[in-house]
């Protein structure tokens, strides 16, 4: 499928279709100044991301919200030029309470839709106002819940997922490629048993012959697989960056061997909910 800067949705099996390539806005609350999340998400509108992966969790969804509505505002696009995915969080898992938490976000983004919903994580913990509830022990506090799993996969060279792709791909069903580029290598949520993504050999290499990064080359590897990739950038030049993967292709033998730098490792593994009824990653996918 050819793929450009303006035309780059992939068709999704309900007749809908998704923008091969979104902005990822999660960053620590605690580290990222106030405005940060907005002024992003405007720029990377302006260089012509249509997609946008938000959660009410992330604590910056208005600002995503305030920078869509502005550049609707501005007459650069309308609302069904873009795409948002939001978020249920594990604290929300319950049936009755889905649709009350969906509409919370609608109020926060101040927009009349969301293009997909999805469950944050497939575990549930304790209803409440807490997200990350812990009992006086330090505990956490898990909950029960008849989770019908709905799942998006971490996925990037070191973690390529041959078997799920090629299960999805037989299925009719696009994969969301989260944390492409690897991280941000947080040590608190981040298994960094694996080294950096973007200092590997293979990837600089081919970005010396293409003249890209590594980033650049590791998005490409997942949009030429048909894969949808949501790097995460609040820097303007990177988010430019990150973008500029429509112009160029990797040889069919470049695509494998980047297939083969696959460590079937994960970075995002959770390791803290692993005794989590529901914990997913005991299972292969
Ligand atoms: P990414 O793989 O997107 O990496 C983000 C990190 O890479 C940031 O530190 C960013 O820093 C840096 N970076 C971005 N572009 C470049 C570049 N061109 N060169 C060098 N460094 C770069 O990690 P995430 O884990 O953030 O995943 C992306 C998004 O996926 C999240 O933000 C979130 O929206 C979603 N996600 C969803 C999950 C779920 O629902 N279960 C789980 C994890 C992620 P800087 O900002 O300074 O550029």
């Amino acid at each position: 499928m050819y793929l450009s800067v303006a035309n780059h949705r992939i068709p999704l099996h309900d007749g809908n279709s998704i923008p091969i390539i979104g902005l990822g806005t999660y960053s620590e609350p605690k580290l990222t100044p106030k405005g940060t999340c907005k002024k992003s998400v405007k720029a990377a509108i302006d260089i012509g991301y249509r997609h946008i992966d938000g959660a009410y969790l992330y604590q910056n969804e208005h600002e995503v919200g305030e920078a869509i509505r502005e550049k609707i505002a501005e007459g650069k696009l309308q609302r069904e030029d873009i795409f948002y995915c939001g978020k249920l969080w594990a604290t929300n898992h319950d049936p009755e309470m889905v649709r009350p938490t969906l509409e919370r976000t609608l109020k926060v983004l101040q927009l009349d839709y969301i293009d997909l919903y999805i469950i944050e994580i497939p575990m549930a913990f304790k209803p409440g106002d807490e997200p990350h509830p812990k009992d006086e022990n330090g505990k956490w506090i898990y909950h029960k819940s008849n989770l019908c799993a709905t799942w998006e996969v971490e996925c990037h060279p070191y973690f390529s997922q041959p078997k799920l792709l090629k299960f999805c791909q037989q299925h009719d069903i696009i994969m969301i490629a989260y944390s492409p580029l690897g991280t941000c290598r947080n040590p608190v949520w981040v298994n960094l048993s694996s080294p950096p993504l973007l200092k590997d050999e293979l990837l600089n290499s081919l970005g010396e012959k293409y003249k890209k990064t590594a980033a650049q080359v590791a998005l490409r590897f997942n949009i030429q697989r048909g894969v949808v990739v949501i790097p995460k950038s609040f820097n303007p030049e990177r988010i430019k960056e990150n973008f500029q993967i429509f112009d160029f292709f990797l040889t069919e033998e470049e695509m494998k061997d980047i297939e083969a730098l696959n460590k079937n490792v994960r970075f995002v593994e959770l390791l803290m909910w692993s005794d989590h009824p529901e914990y997913p990653f005991h299972d292969e996918y």
